[in-house]
């Protein structure tokens, strides 16, 4: 074997390689080594560990017909890690020619298997990987991190699930966890492969993000999920922006502890908590979430329950409906809607300015309501969306020396074309909701009768 530097010290592009490249770098406590031969007894150790201890999902990432996992082995224990040694060994001996898949390097490469390269598999994932073909080539720096992967992955749900940022410093704080996790369990004789102990893909990621605010880290990050089981292999991925990490910071800087929160002191995870609840349908899981929520007082556990906006919040889509429904701050929706929705603080300036002066029609809620919020909610579409605004500015001007809103903000900031009139009402009545002191329940009431929604 001739003497080669094995230089693991820079970022790749392939996100497997990389995210066993980093696993590679805490597992060996260095990223440079003189030679294969320093390198060796670490990976001596780390099949050692994937076969002697148990790793029940380690054909998540690599398959079932690996050298790791195959059940022809499963017997002789001490035979299949003599083959795993082999295969690992059989791998460096090889000098293809060409270009590395993951960092381009040259030549001196590995004919890597499909076996233990996730996603290559199955034919559904074919071009995921960007040079696909029978043959993936590596340098034997991409190739060796590949059999770090799994311990820098935690189990969730169906797959094996890990996060890749822009943020150097995220990547470091998501490896540290795992690999203390995976060697802590190594002492605790459990199975060894991390486990999130989460199996909804979108509450994972929200509790991960949840973390990294904590320890004040930010950055842009790609979440995978991803399963090499044979003829099954499988992908989700979901980006987070940093955005959404640092309006969670805004608004929930500590998650559910030890108190359930109150929409008075936390509404963001008054929110979460309430949603995580209402899905509760089926009776079972009602039993299960009072036992294991609320008699056990683990709140955190909120996150093992389907929630809808945590879902949507996560997936990038508007929660603004969510916020209508629960009659939510002014404070908390201006948050959102900067933050998240980049709209202009102008534009909800005036939007405000329009519930504000609305007040002047209120002398109580329940006739307030009943005559001025209740038209706006039930428009169906922009043309009357419009013409209620156009009836209320009269109405104003019969009461008022100044108008409601002036033609500018109407055409600027209220109805902007290329905005959705839609979300320009369900801002107003927002900002109307918060003015009037009625409870979600009192409204509804009030709407009996009417079929709307
Ligand atoms: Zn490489």
């Amino acid at each position: 074997m001739e003497k080669q530097i094995l230089d693991f010290s820079n970022p790749v592009g392939d996100p497997m390689v990389e995210i066993g490249r980093l696993g590679l770098i805490e597992f060996c406590g260095k990223d440079k080594f003189d030679g294969v031969k320093e390198l060796k007894p670490y990976v001596e150790k780390l099949f050692n560990n994937y076969i002697f201890n148990t790793a029940k999902t380690l054909n998540q990432v690599f398959s079932d017909n690996s050298k790791f996992t195959h059940n022809s082995s499963t017997n002789d224990l001490k035979k299949r890690y003599k083959n795993t040694i082999e295969y690992f060994d059989n791998f460096i001996e090889q000098k293809y020619s060409g270009y590395c898949m993951s960092c381009g390097d040259k030549d001196n490469l590995s004919n890597v298997e499909k076996m233990i390269f996730p996603l290559t598999t199955g034919d559904k994932n074919v071009n995921f990987t960007s040079n696909f073909s029978s043959n993936i080539l590596m340098c034997k720096a991409c190739m060796s991190s590949l059999f770090f992967s799994p311990i820098n992955m935690k189990k969730v749900d169906w797959g094996k699930a890990f996060p890749i940022s822009n943020n150097h410093e995220i990547n470091t704080f998501w490896t540290e966890e795992n690999i203390e996790i995976f060697k802590s369990n190594i002492v605790k004789n459990v199975d060894i492969l991390p486990d999130s102990r989460i199996n909804i893909f979108e509450n994972f990621i929200y509790s991960t993000i949840e973390e990294l605010q904590e320890e004040e880290l930010f950055g842009d990050i790609t979440f995978y999920l991803i399963s090499n089981v044979d003829r099954n292999t499988k992908i989700e991925l979901v980006h987070v922006y940093e955005k959404q990490i640092r309006f969670i910071h805004q608004v929930a800087p500590k998650f559910l502890k030890n108190e359930l929160p109150t929409k008075q002191k936390d509404e963001w995870n008054y929110l979460i908590f309430k949603y995580a609840y209402k899905e509760r349908k089926e009776n079972s899981k009602k039993v299960k979430f009072q036992e294991e929520v609320i008699d056990n007082k683990n709140y955190k556990s909120t996150m093992k329950y389907f929630n809808p906006l945590i879902s949507n919040f996560i997936q990038g889509k508007s929660i603004l409906y969510y916020f209508k429904k629960n009659l939510c701050s002014w404070n908390l929706t201006t948050i959102y809607l900067k933050e998240i929705k980049g709209m202009r603080e102008e534009r909800l300036n005036i939007i405000k300015k329009v519930a504000d002066n609305l007040q002047l029609f209120n002398e109580d809620d329940k006739t307030f309501y009943t005559k001025f919020v209740r038209p706006i909610e039930m428009t169906k579409s922009q043309t009357e969306f419009r013409e209620k605004l156009r009836i209320l500015m009269r109405k104003f001007l019969s009461k008022s020396d100044e108008p409601l809103f002036t033609a500018d903000e109407m055409v600027l900031y209220i109805l902007p074309s290329g905005e959705s009139w839609y979300e320009t009402k369900d801002i107003l009545l927002i900002a109307l909701y918060e003015k009037m002191n009625l409870k979600a329940e009192t409204i509804e009431n009030l709407n009996e009768g009417d079929n709307d929604e």
